[in-house]
């Protein structure tokens, strides 16, 4: 299965639509055909696949140090029971709500209780919040519109309609600080980065016009990224 990148919340949950789904969009994300051993460190595409009731489920066993784990292993979903595609649903309003979403609105969207959206919330935003994030080392730059289908070189920069949302990304040391932005334009995106990444460090973008001119400041390195703010979210969450 191929990674996608997903334009809207409809195309995401007709994609993905039972937990086996999820898991393997989510493994090949994150592992990419070799499965990670969180507890040695082990990269393998021969580690143990372990069958329960028969069916194999996404329980490994490392072929090295033995023990077993799951792609929710050292994760943000490791100690919840809820299927991912509850979490995946979850993410993605996060993601696309401008003024943020209340755990009553969460629960409602969702289905689940609203203690249960709340602990949702928590754990969400405990991964995308930037506080603890310093920007002095090398960061990846990327943005996205998540819910349209208008790319930006079409769109043209500050458009903006109720149907796509333009979010800003910025991976450092293996966390994401994400931003809804006013739009894809120079102006806003260098705006941004220099307000938070720190001048002379490694600042790695695709070739988009709006990112020109940041060499003055920063190493800027260009290179071709798949663009899904989604996925760096997952990937690194
Ligand atoms: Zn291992």
């Amino acid at each position: 299965m191929k990674p996608l990148s997903f334009k809207s919340l409809k195309q995401m949950l007709d994609t993905l639509r039972t937990e086996e789904e999820c898991r393997v969009y989510l493994e090949t994300l994150r592992w990419n055909g070799k499965p990670v051993c969180p507890h040695c460190g082990s990269i393998s595409e021969h580690h143990y696949k372990l069958t329960q009731n028969g069916e194999f489920k996404g329980l490994y066993k490392c072929r090295d140090c033995k023990k077993r784990f799951t792609i929710r292993q050292g994760i943000m979903f490791e100690d919840s029971n809820l299927p991912l595609r509850t979490w995946f649903h979850a993410i993605y309003l996060v993601f696309i709500s401008k003024k943020g979403i209340s755990s009553c609105q969460l629960a409602r969207e969702l289905g689940v209780t609203q203690k249960t959206a709340w602990f949702m919330l928590q754990r969400i935003r405990h991964n995308m919040k930037d506080d603890d994030i310093d920007f002095d080392d090398t960061t990846q730059v990327d943005e996205t519109y998540i819910g349209g289908k208008t790319k930006r070189n079409k769109g043209g920069q500050g458009r903006s309609t109720k149907q796509k949302i333009p979010v800003m990304g910025l991976l450092s040391k293996g966390k994401v600080h994400t931003r809804v932005i006013p739009n894809a334009g120079k102006d806003t995106l260098q705006g941004v980065i220099y307000n938070l990444i720190k001048e002379g460090v490694t600042v790695v973008t695709d070739g988009w016009k709006g990112y020109r001119g940041l060499g003055k400041k920063y190493k800027h390195k260009v290179v071709n990224h798949s663009k899904s703010l989604f996925k760096f979210y997952l990937i690194t969450s």
